[in-house]
């Protein structure tokens, strides 16, 4: 057997090991599992293709490993729970562009070397440069959006689509006369370059910094896209596996989290939905007209200590207050009590697809206890108590009936139709949509107002003494 089939069956064994890794992310109880095989899938494809290529410039290799190793464990450590769809669209951009920097320094070689570029080569080479180069600048955009650097509204000037659309015809007719009659024309080259960062930016500013979440997903997607044809570039077998498995989950989770808002890719891409102001999280001042019923924590407290059962709905607001391992030891002291407690947890509540499962996961809340909405919807008019913790959106009656919302038609944890409904947030203030919500004004609503940390921890305090 010669080299090269051991290196390819060791990369079948690095691409089984990834597809096993996304299988085991399918469940909180097995993810972690499911990120350690992946990583055995990687470190085995890296080490082949070391020595595949004889560890030439390995001294760089080892450089470039130890520095990335040093930024992305850091800051995967340091990063804030909310902050986390920032940091995954910066290092998608990372990629993007490192897939860019595959592809123009294979041109820049052939161009050395004084080879002829092949049809094929050429064609990856401009496809790795252009998605590349999208992803790299887009998922910039998407972070400084995200990360109030810049502005959060959705940034719209005439004509915008037809530019766009100009950008990638450009390019591909630049490619295309680059690939077919020029291959060593450096400027057009170059040009292609510069028009991929420039569609990147002028493709994702228009976007509000509401949807970045699904955009960074999209980028994401794009990302493996570019990895694969980085694959193809230097006729990499892992390369094409890993860059497709990323495309097409990417791809996958932005289905997922469009279908969970109701809203098609194109409204998402070219809706230009959201201000800043909805960005930031809940900085307007409306509230739904009706009379707003407080509650304090000692009445909310017995309220809970004596029901039969209670679902706990988190969102967004639990991840701001870092409020989950309070709520953790709230639902054992009701357990102790002999309440039933649920967790709801619906597609898109937070910012990310599976951000409540990952803060309730970390606080040790049972798997068992955690129900997808389609799980759960059915049980909230046997439950005594509904508890919304930060969550506001996710449960907006208004996204079943009111034809003239922005939420309708979303699907949403139907709180309401339980016995009682308990309101943890500080404010009136509208959330991610920037909608008010009837729910908040409901009959059977009582709203418990006060960072949701400090109004758990006194729910814990009350339910103990009750
Ligand atoms: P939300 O609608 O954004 O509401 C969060 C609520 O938390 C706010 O109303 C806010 O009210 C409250 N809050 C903030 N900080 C708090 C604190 N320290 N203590 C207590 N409450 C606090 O959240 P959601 O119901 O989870 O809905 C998620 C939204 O994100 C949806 O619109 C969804 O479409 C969108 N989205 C999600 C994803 C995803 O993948 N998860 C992707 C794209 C978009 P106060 O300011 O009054 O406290």
């Amino acid at each position: 057997m010669n080299f090269s089939t051991v290196a390819n069956l060791s990369y079948l064994v690095s691409a089984a090991l990834f597809i096993f890794g996304l299988k085991r992310l399918q469940s909180p109880a097995t993810a972690r599992s499911g990120n350690f095989l992946a990583a055995i899938g990687m470190t085995i494809a890296i080490i082949v293709t070391l020595l595949e290529t004889n560890f030439a410039n390995w001294q760089m290799i080892l450089v470039g490993g130890i520095v990335g190793a040093l930024i992305g464990s850091v800051s995967a450590r340091a990063v804030q729970m909310t902050a986390m769809p920032q940091m995954v669209g910066i290092f998608n951009g990372f990629g993007g562009g490192a897939s860019a920097l595959v592809a123009i320094s294979e041109f820049l070689r052939l161009l050395r070397h004084g080879d002829v570029m092949t049809n094929d080569a050429g064609i990856s080479i401009v496809l790795g440069t252009l998605i590349g180069g999208v992803t790299f600048s887009g998922s910039m955009i998407a972070f400084a959006k995200l990360q109030n650097l810049m502005t959060g509204a959705p940034v719209t000037w005439p004509l915008q689509k037809i530019l766009n659309s100009l950008l990638v015809a450009a390019i591909l007719a630049l490619g295309a006369y680059l690939v077919f009659f020029d291959q060593t024309n450096v400027l057009v080259f170059l040009v292609i370059v510069g028009l991929s960062l420039v569609l990147g930016v002028t493709s994702v500013t228009p976007i509000g910094g509401a949807d970045m979440p699904v955009v960074i997903s999209l980028l994401n997607s794009y990302s493996g896209l570019a990895a694969a044809a980085a694959g193809f570039v230097v006729d990499n077998n892992v390369l094409i596996i890993a860059g497709s498995l990323v495309g097409a989950s990417g791809l996958i989770l932005t289905n997922i989290m469009c279908v969970g808002m109701n809203r098609s890719l194109a409204n998402v891409l070219f809706g230009a939905v959201g201000t800043a102001d909805v960005v930031a999280g809940s900085v307007g001042a409306g509230a739904a007209e009706g009379i707003v019923r407080d509650v304090s924590a000692e009445e909310a407290g017995m309220i809970l200590a004596y029901a039969n059962s209670v679902i706990f709905v988190p969102g967004y607001g639990m991840a701001v207050a870092q409020a989950q391992h309070a709520v953790r030891e709230l639902s054992d002291v009701l357990k102790e009590r002999g309440v039933d407690v649920k967790y709801a947890v619906h597609p898109v509540a937070g910012r990310m697809p599976g951000h409540m499962n990952v803060l309730l996961a970390e606080a040790n809340v049972p798997y068992d206890d955690l129900y997808s909405m389609d799980d759960i919807n059915h049980a909230f008019p046997n439950t005594t108590v509904a508890v919304v913790i930060g969550a506001n959106d996710v449960v907006n009656p208004a996204a079943r009936h009111d034809t003239t919302s922005p939420l309708y038609g979303m699907p949403i944890l139907n709180v309401d139709e339980a016995e009682h409904i308990i309101v943890l947030k500080r404010s009136m203030r509208p959330g991610f949509a920037g909608v008010d919500n009837e729910l908040f004004v409901h009959p059977k609503t009582m709203m418990l107002f006060g960072d949701a940390k400090d109004s758990v921890q006194k729910l814990v305090t009350e339910a103990k003494g009750a």
